[in-house]
């Protein structure tokens, strides 16, 4: 069928299309960025490169819509460092949850992995909104903001700046009435990051409103119900409001968060607190440092490949030297909530939430794919659910219409799984490889936003796609 010559041909991959329903061995060939060809033993004589994929699986290109990698959180000083964390694990599209742009530029610029990166606008007090209760018109205008700079829309983070239930609405309102993406991790000043913060979602959302609502599985921790009830019920909240929701949950063991402590020594962040309970730790600095010294909590230590996590003495004298103000972690999140919320689904066969998010990026918890993969093993997802779950249902999330699916005309945004070794080993981003054997080898990368940040883009000087977040299954129907 096609006539012109491909510059790549990738063949004898199990090709995994979750939109058509395809899982056959075929070939794939890519023609300027684009997916020009996908069949059985395609013609490969005037390919400009072939590359024998036998006994891989070929996925389209991981999308992950919650990662951080726009510096806020992780306090690490090389802002590319996320931007080559996200691509070694695979992904070829990520959102950042509520960062800044410049350092997004920045990480791109210094160390850009190849990969398409959007950004959602974070809701700071005293950093990007002048205190915790904005009133319509700054809400309004910081959301201009954001949008004139390149970002999606905006982030709310009610488990670490939470606003009252009013002004949540009204962020949310904002956001939609712009159709701008928002995504909530819940929380207000009235709740918690918290099943409870959960139950508040359809008063927040109202008859019209519209968010994607972050992690579900950190909200189901046993903090007010048993796990299993509060997954239920949680799953319930998501149901009622199908179709105005979409809804991620993460598979990595560890959360992360932040120690930061008041002068009168009790713990700031809503969901450091919450980690402290739930082994009836005292919420407070001696609390944090009996936790880090019993190994239950770890000080996040800065290297120069990313972070890591330290436990005992070590961790208690990073903590200390930090007076409080360190990134921490916990073993909080239950494989069994994981699990349970990745698989569950409605009645018509289709998943209650959405996708797999890794909310990871600078973050060492990059585990997507290879822990979609043990579920796949254990038979919780097939083959085709779990390229659902980390493409195509991402894509749509977003609205990005040419990415998540693997047919003629596509970006040629595609991740190579091994599954003996059940970890990404290749990844394309236009045709070119990003990634080999989980080594970044892609350069650059690409801004996604909307119409209202090109001029900002152009000042940039890096490459840019504008994309329509009316096409996002937030605004569907
Ligand atoms: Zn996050």
């Amino acid at each position: 069928m096609t006539t012109t010559r491909p510059d790549l041909v990738l063949t004898s991959a199990r090709i995994l299309d979750p939109a058509t329903n395809t899982d056959a061995i075929m070939d794939v060939a890519v023609t300027s960025g684009k997916i020009s060809e996908v069949g059985e033993h395609l013609d490969t004589s005037t390919a400009g490169d072939i590359i024998d994929l036998s006994g891989r699986w070929l996925i389209p290109g991981m999308i992950d819509t919650h990662v951080h990698v726009g510096g806020e959180l992780d306090g690490v000083t090389d802002p590319g460092t996320g931007m080559r964390a996200v691509v070694e694990a695979g992904a070829t599209t990520v959102v950042d949850l509520g960062g800044s742009m410049e350092r997004i530029v920045n990480g791109i610029r210094k160390h850009g992995a190849g990969a398409n990166v959007a950004g959602l606008g974070m809701l700071k007090p005293g950093v990007t909104l002048p205190d915790d209760d904005p009133s319509p018109s700054i809400v309004r205008s910081t959301l201009d903001k954001a949008l004139k700079s390149g970002q999606l829309g905006l982030k709310m983070w009610g488990g670490y700046y939470p606003f009252s239930m009013d002004v949540t609405a009204d962020i949310i309102a904002a956001c939609n009435e712009r159709l701008a993406y928002v995504a909530f991790h819940v929380g207000t000043k009235s709740s918690g990051s918290r099943l409870d913060g959960m139950r508040e979602l359809p008063a927040l959302l109202g008859q019209h409103g519209r968010a994607h609502i972050a992690h579900i599985n950190a909200y189901c921790r046993g903090s007010i119900l048993s796990p299993a009830e509060e997954i239920a019920e949680a799953l319930e909240i998501l149901e009622s409001l199908r179709g105005r929701v979409v809804s991620e949950v993460h598979l990595a063991r560890p959360n992360f968060t932040r120690g930061e402590c008041d002068e009168d020594g009790n713990v700031r962040m809503d969901v450091a607190r919450n980690c402290l309970r739930l082994r009836n730790y005292p919420t407070t600095r001696e609390g944090m440092r009996k936790a880090i010294t019993d190994g239950y909590g770890s000080a996040v230590r800065q290297t120069p490949s990313g972070l890591s996590l330290v436990t005992g003495a070590e961790g208690v004298k990073i903590f200390d030297d930090g007076d409080s103000v360190i990134g921490m972690s916990f073993p909080v999140n239950r494989a069994d909530t994981a699990f349970q919320l990745t698989t569950a689904k409605r009645k018509d066969d289709s998943f209650i939430v959405d996708a797999i998010a890794s909310d990871a990026g600078v973050l060492p918890r990059n585990v997507n794919i290879e822990q979609a993969m043990n579920i796949v093993k254990f038979g919780g997802l097939t083959p085709l659910e779990m390229a659902q779950k980390l493409s195509f249902n991402p894509a749509r999330m977003i609205g990005l219409t040419r990415k998540g699916r693997i047919a003629p005309g596509m970006d040629a945004d595609l991740t190579v799984i091994s599954p003996e070794q059940g970890r990404a080993v290749m990844s394309f981003v236009a045709g070119e490889m990003v990634m080999m054997d989980g080594r970044a080898v892609g350069h650059s990368g690409k801004l996604l936003i909307t119409n209202a940040g090109e001029t900002a883009a152009a000042r940039y000087d890096l490459p840019y796609e504008t994309i329509d977040i009316s096409n996002s299954l937030l605004y569907a129907v």
